[in-house]
């Protein structure tokens, strides 16, 4: 099973990616974490990536389009991936399909998480991440048990530098030009399924398991 995960910066995808990869036995790839890990890492394509994410631009698409074609050829995906923010661009949409075409692959569902924009800058801005293990919290919408202590691995959290309130404005601005037409782009191919985003966690993770569980049907049609 091949799902994308299609929302603006902030909708909930990490969130609801790491909850749902276990149950339906799926390979999370986010092109956002492989970009952060090469660039702490100093790779070469964590420095031709640096300055874009510091400037909240999107990085070129042949350079992700690459990193998720690897990806996708690994054995932990030959099962199942969810792909959580890629495509960002038409191109990359279009260049992601004929990826999948040469693996006799295909698209099982795009969903498509909608949240409201003064609701997205809150939860960006109130975001931490476990320096350790990746997972993400909410300062008010879902704290830690322990101020600035990972619930998991005990790891320290820490706020991304492009979830200043500044960069978080350009980063939906991108959205809104480059990534928003996706939305139709999907839903008339028939492939997207949009759910109500401005819920809490679980009541999201519930509307997500009801599309993925087959008892809803696409919008396209
Ligand atoms: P994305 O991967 O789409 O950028 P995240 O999953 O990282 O978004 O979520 C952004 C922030 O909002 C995080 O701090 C997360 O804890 C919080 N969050 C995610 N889903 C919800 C929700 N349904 N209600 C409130 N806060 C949420
Ligand atoms: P994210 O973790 O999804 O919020 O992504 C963080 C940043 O990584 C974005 O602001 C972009 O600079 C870059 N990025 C992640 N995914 C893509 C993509 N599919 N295309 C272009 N840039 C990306």
């Amino acid at each position: 099973m091949l799902v994308i995960l299609l929302g603006a910066p902030g909708a909930g995808k990490g969130t609801q990616a790491e909850m749902i990869v276990e149950r339906y036995k799926l390979t999370h790839i986010s092109t956002g974490d492989i970009l952060r890990a090469s660039i702490k890492k100093e790779t070469e394509l964590g420095k031709q990536a640096k300055d874009y994410l510091d400037k909240g631009e999107l990085v070129p698409d042949e350079v992700v389009v690459k990193i998720v074609e690897e990806r996708l050829k690994e054995p932990d995906c030959q099962a199942g991936a969810l792909l959580d923010g890629f495509p960002r661009t038409v191109e990359q949409a279009k260049s992601l399909e004929e990826v999948l075409e040469g693996m006799q692959r295909k698209i099982d569902y795009v969903i498509y998480i909608e949240v409201t924009e003064d609701e997205l800058i809150s939860r960006l801005t109130g975001r931490r991440i476990c320096r350790d293990c990746g997972a993400t919290y909410h300062l008010k919408f879902n704290p830690p048990q322990v101020r600035n202590v990972c619930d998991q691995c005990g790891g320290e959290l820490y706020q991304r530098e492009d979830d200043s309130m500044e960069t978080v404005k350009q980063r939906i601005k991108v959205y809104r030009e480059q990534t928003e037409p996706l939305i139709e782009y999907y839903r008339r191919k028939s492939l997207l399924h949009a759910v109500d985003g401005d819920q809490d966690i679980n009541k999201v993770h519930q509307q997500l398991q009801e599309v993925l569980d087959n008892n809803s049907r696409s919008e396209g049609v």
